[in-house]
């Protein structure tokens, strides 16, 4: 839990619930895993990782009301240390983070998960018991790392109510193409995108952040791979956020050609500039 977050696109993070388990290949190389170590370290204060494995995961109802403390406004990242739609976590308890939520207005909460299906049965089980509105406030996301992952994620989200549902394509591992989601096309040069009016972005996605792996062990992001998820981004409208080249990046940037040689620069140096410029677009 912190006030103050490094990851680019959101100010604070807030983990009512620890601990996960690997769900696809984009799960290799899980920061939340490998910063657990130092986390669950003994200390002669204990937190809520001491002396716990990664994959306990647990949930802290001391934990939910700490949005509720915080007065100023800010973007809060759920769960940053886990999935809030992970198997181990009740119904009831998300529907108690929900609750923190709708009486939190003032903020911004950025969910994200690699289990949109379990995300999509807390909505049916909730509906059920409840008329939940759509909360303007809560942005509810699926991460994203190959095509495979990408095709069958979005059209869960697709079915998810949402004010803002978003994408984050992190760690990129793979070329992934949107235009479906989008309700676009190639056109025949292969170079632009051609959507139909108004079945353009037809599910009403607002968001996509995209980023390469960071860590010892990472694996490079081709930059064509970003650059076509910002065009087909830019082509539907929908506010594109590069967050990081992550360990590796082209030796230049805006370097063009087939045949690219990446280097091992290291997350900070790598930096987050794509062809020129940086992109930090969010939802309106
Ligand atoms: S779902 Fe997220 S937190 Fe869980 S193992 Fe995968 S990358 Fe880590």
């Amino acid at each position: 839990m912190s006030d103050g977050s490094k990851i680019e696109w959101t100010e604070a993070t807030w983990n009512p619930v620890t601990g996960c388990s690997k769900v696809s290949p984009g799960c290799k190389h899980c920061y939340a895993e490998r910063d657990w170590p130092r986390l669950a370290a003994p200390r002669a204060k204990p937190n809520i990782y001491t002396g716990r494995d990664f994959t306990d995961v647990k949930c802290h109802p001391e934990k939910l009301g700490i949005p509720l403390r915080w007065t100023k406004p800010r973007r809060i990242f759920v769960n940053s240390m886990s999935d809030l739609f992970h198997e181990a976590v009740p119904f009831e308890f998300v529907d108690a983070v929900w609750l923190t939520m709708i009486k939190s207005q003032q903020h911004i909460f950025q969910i994200l998960t690699k289990r949109p299906q379990r995300m999509l049965e807390f909505f049916e089980w909730e509906s059920k018991r409840c008329e939940h509105p759509t909360l303007p406030n809560v942005w509810l996301g699926v991460s994203c790392e190959n095509q495979e992952t990408f095709d069958e994620r979005w059209r869960i989200l697709a079915k998810v109510p949402a004010a803002v549902r978003w994408f984050s394509l992190e760690p990129m591992i793979g070329r992934i193409d949107m235009c479906e989601a989008f309700g676009m096309w190639w056109n025949q040069t292969m170079h632009c995108f051609e959507g139909s009016g108004s079945k353009l972005n037809p599910h009403g996605f607002s968001w996509v952040v995209a980023g390469g792996e960071s860590g010892p062990h990472a694996r490079p992001m081709h930059p064509d791979w970003v650059r076509a998820i910002r065009d087909q981004c830019q082509a539907a409208g929908v506010p594109f956020f590069f967050k990081q080249w992550g360990e590796w990046a082209p030796p230049t940037d805006g370097a063009g050609g087939r045949k690219i040689v990446m280097h091992r620069f290291g997350k900070k140096a790598a930096g987050r500039s794509l062809d020129g410029r940086t992109w930090d677009e969010y939802p309106a």
